[in-house]
């Protein structure tokens, strides 16, 4: 068995891959080098529940082993390509001068140009942008666009910053990355944190170091920049399809399917809104600072203009206050968080009361986590599948931008409905061929993929 293979001397401790033959002493605090996970779940205790890397590596490594993956592509497919860090000096508004640690991990160009989003947050970590990174490679080939995978972010608290203070940063870290990154390379994008003036400044930064307007640099501008239309609305609009999809295999009807969105930023907003237009009942909605509940359903348009006046989500007459962190276990048929990792863990999966789970944040379910809502019977439609509306419009986007030709909104969210749909098909039919859950499913069936392309590149060792 290809497992078997991997053990490379200094890594019997894990029993899976390391890398290289040798384990340089300076390598040895390394999350490269920490315990590698040949039975997912079982494998991944308490404390590495919440460590995103873990939770990939986790998947990737069930995911391989269910593929019979040999030993070198294993190694190849599992570890990330680049990774830079940067630490950048911004001037701040008072006259000080602030440095700021920023990353940006570029797993693999093995299906085309790196593809992925800048996060801007305090939580940020080389660990966190390494899963970002990974995933994103996954989710490209789940719905079959051609890029590999990349993530940055940069630690810092957008909340507390000023515009100056984030155009600054942003044009520096830009500017440190500026020979990783371009339309062929790496294309960035929107994250948590960043946004259309982000990509403005990214877009803007990179040209004037360039000498020329080069919009296919990263994708979400604002669509007088280059930006495609619909990219704003892309990854609610991606869960809207594939929540539909979930419920035609479930037999079930959106006029009597409750959804509670945990989250509602761009993501969680745009999902809640056009599942509300389809029908469906919106009974609970969460933020970071509190969460609205009314079982009869929530007037999603009504609750926008009510946060467009106040600045937020809270004293909206269409619903009650509800304790954010007990809105996740609260009866529904269709959950959706759609904020950040590690929402689910193994300390409240077991109370979650939804039929379908659609992962809207990237990496919202830990491992543990996983197995036992796979013992309850819950229909898992993972992020790697259900938020990949975003990148497939980003990929419609820099397609655009190199024609110079735009499409209508119709036209970008005809393509875009279809991919999600497809990708839906691809993924259920692998998860019944191999008789795997849908996440394991997803997993594998982009693994294939990136491999074959690899295989046919060939290994340039
Ligand atoms: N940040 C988004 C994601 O996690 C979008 C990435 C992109 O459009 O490149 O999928």
């Amino acid at each position: 068995m290809a497992g078997e293979q991997l053990v490379p001397t200094g890594a019997a401790r894990s029993g899976l891959p390391t890398l290289g033959r040798t384990t340089p002493a300076a390598d040895k605090e390394t999350t490269m080098e920490a315990p590698v996970l040949s039975t997912p779940a079982t494998a991944i205790s308490a404390e590495q529940e919440n460590n995103p890397w873990l939770a990939q590596a986790a998947r990737f490594d069930e995911a391989a082993r269910r593929l019979n993956l040999d030993a070198g592509l294993w190694k190849v497919l599992r570890f990330p390509s680049r990774e830079i860090i940067v630490h950048i000096p911004v001037s701040m508004d008072d006259g000080s001068v602030e440095v700021f640690t920023g990353y940006r991990v570029q797993h693999s160009i093995s299906r085309g140009p790196c593809k992925g989003g800048i996060r801007y947050s305090p939580d940020v970590s080389l660990d966190e942008v390494r899963a970002l990174a990974s995933w994103m490679t996954w989710k490209c080939a789940v719905v079959n666009i051609p890029f590999g995978g990349a993530k940055g972010g940069v630690i810092c608290d957008p909340k507390t910053m000023s515009q100056g203070e984030l155009e600054r940063m942003t044009r520096r870290y830009t500017a440190a990355l500026i020979e990783f990154i371009g339309p062929e390379k790496d294309v960035p994008a929107p994250d948590m944190g960043t946004n259309e003036q982000t990509m403005a400044w990214v877009m803007d930064t990179y040209s004037m170091h360039m000498g020329q307007t080069m919009t296919s640099v990263v994708t979400g501008k604002p669509v007088s920049l280059g930006g495609s239309r619909g990219r704003r609305e892309a990854t609610g609009r991606g869960i809207s399809v594939v929540v539909d999809q979930a419920l035609k295999h479930l037999n079930m009807v959106p006029a009597e399917t409750t959804v509670i969105v945990q989250g509602f930023g761009n993501v969680g907003s745009n999902a809640a809104k056009l599942l509300w237009e389809k029908g469906y009942k919106i009974i609970g909605i969460g933020e970071f600072d509190g969460a609205l509940h009314n079982p009869n359903g929530i007037d999603i348009s009504e609750l926008l203009q009510h946060r467009a006046r106040t600045g937020s989500i809270h004293k909206f007459a269409g619903a009650s206050a509800f304790d954010k962190d007990t809105l996740l276990t609260q009866p529904c048929d269709v959950l959706i968080p759609a904020a950040t990792e590690n929402v689910i863990t193994s300390r409240n999966a077991h109370q979650l009361q939804c039929r379908i789970l659609c992962e809207g944040a990237n990496g919202p379910t830990t491992p543990l986590a996983d197995d036992i809502l796979g013992e309850k019977g819950v229909f898992i439609i993972p992020d790697i599948l259900a938020n990949a509306g975003g990148v497939t419009t980003s990929y419609f986007e820099w397609v655009q931008d190199r024609m110079g030709y735009f499409w209508t909104e119709d036209e970008v969210n005809q393509r875009l409905d279809r991919i999600m749909m497809d990708s839906f098909t691809d993924v259920l039919q692998y998860a019944i061929a191999h008789d795997v859950n849908n996440r394991i499913a997803a997993y594998m069936l982009a693994i294939d993929r990136v491999a074959h392309t690899t295989r046919q590149r060939g290994i340039y060792a």
